[in-house]
């Protein structure tokens, strides 16, 4: 069993107020309860959803104020007097929802994301934009020896929020799953975990990355701006619809354009949030073609370790940019821009 030699404070990025400064401060390290483990973060993955809660989008379910932050990777560096199954030394990957309770019918059937008692990390407790964090020992996923740390970090919230969305989606090897949002972070992921999982995939989204969404693996791409009638299109490339949708962009329009194309006996899987969230959904045609409307969000931990084994097998492709803490501020700028192509990993080493 190795040591760490562990300092008294750690450099964290925090910000006092929604849209206030972001700061870089020295501040302490927390202990490990007895069925915790600290965990020393390498890499941290930035997500959309950190820009938005530090613009104060989430402030209902924000304390403030805030390390954001929910896809760490790194090394197990102490342990609780009860933890059993970890050893100081152990790879360990901390992502969004923990806490859960493990008791209720959603954590016994494996939904965890949905039960009443969880701690969405970066949000309502303090992220992974920290050297040092704790985490429940139940809560942290295994990383594999196969796998680069770096590339483990963006798995934990982007990778399993996409691939979790395709297994709702319920389309079987061969058959044809849209994505909307295709050259998106999420949509990146999606195209590929799809690809794995046997589907066929259409991508949508604007004509710029067209090439973007074929070289990973995309075999139809639609311009989702210029195509003149989308539903129509859609419907004869496919012949007759997809099986499946699965809406990564943030729009109201793609998703009632979904409920329009979508093959008889079909599902639409909806990720993506858009601000304004109501749509107009035709009942009729949903009845008679006996559609299915979904939500997704996220993942368990047994989709984690899925969603893992496919990077690590390097079937899934993670491609990145490494930045230093500091940077997070001008990578914000850049994502409010849409000036974010690879996912962007904080490498604490820097
Ligand atoms: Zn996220
Ligand atoms: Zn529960």
């Amino acid at each position: 069993m190795s040591s760490f030699t562990i300092p008294s404070t750690q450099r964290a990025l925090i910000f006092d107020k929604f849209n206030g400064p972001l700061e870089v401060r020295q501040l302490p390290i927390s202990e490990p309860e007895d069925d915790e483990l600290l965990v020393k973060i390498e890499y941290s993955g930035i997500c959309h959803s950190d820009l938005h809660a530090w613009h104060g989008d989430f402030d209902y379910a924000c304390i403030c104020p805030l390390i954001g932050g929910h896809e760490g990777a790194g090394s197990v560096v102490k342990m609780g007097a009860k933890v059993k199954d970890w050893n100081v030394g152990d790879r360990a990957g901390v992502k969004l929802i923990n806490a859960n309770c493990l008791n209720c019918e959603y954590c016994k059937t494996g939904h965890e994301p949905q039960c009443d008692r969880i701690q969405n990390y970066g949000f309502d407790r303090h992220g992974t934009f920290q050297e040092y964090i704790t985490i429940r020992d139940v809560d942290a996923i295994k990383i594999s020896s196969d796998m680069h740390l770096a590339k483990a970090a963006p798995v934990l919230c982007g990778g399993v929020t996409a691939y979790k969305a395709l297994k709702e989606a319920n389309v079987k090897a061969g058959q044809i799953v849209v994505i909307t949002g295709a050259g998106g972070g999420l949509g990146s992921f999606g195209i590929q975990y799809a690809n794995a999982m046997g589907m066929r995939v259409v991508a949508i989204d604007h004509s710029s990355k067209e090439n973007h969404c074929k070289s990973l693996g995309a075999e139809w791409f639609v311009d989702g701006f210029e195509t003149s009638d989308i539903a129509d299109h859609i419907r004869k490339i496919t012949n007759g619809g997809p099986h499946g949708v699965v809406s990564f962009a943030a729009s109201k329009k793609p998703m009632e354009q979904a409920l329009e194309y979508v093959r008889k006996r079909g599902t639409v899987v909806l990720v993506g949030l858009p601000k304004d969230s109501k749509i107009l959904v035709d009942t009729t045609p949903l009845i008679f073609n006996a559609i299915t409307i979904k939500g997704s969000i996220i993942g368990s931990r047994l989709d984690t370790d899925e969603a893992m084994e496919f990077v690590a097998r390097g079937i899934v492709k993670v491609p990145l940019e490494f930045v230093k803490l500091e940077d997070i501020p001008s990578v914000y700028e850049r994502m409010k821009d849409g000036k974010v192509n690879s996912r962007v990993v904080v490498d604490f080493s820097l």
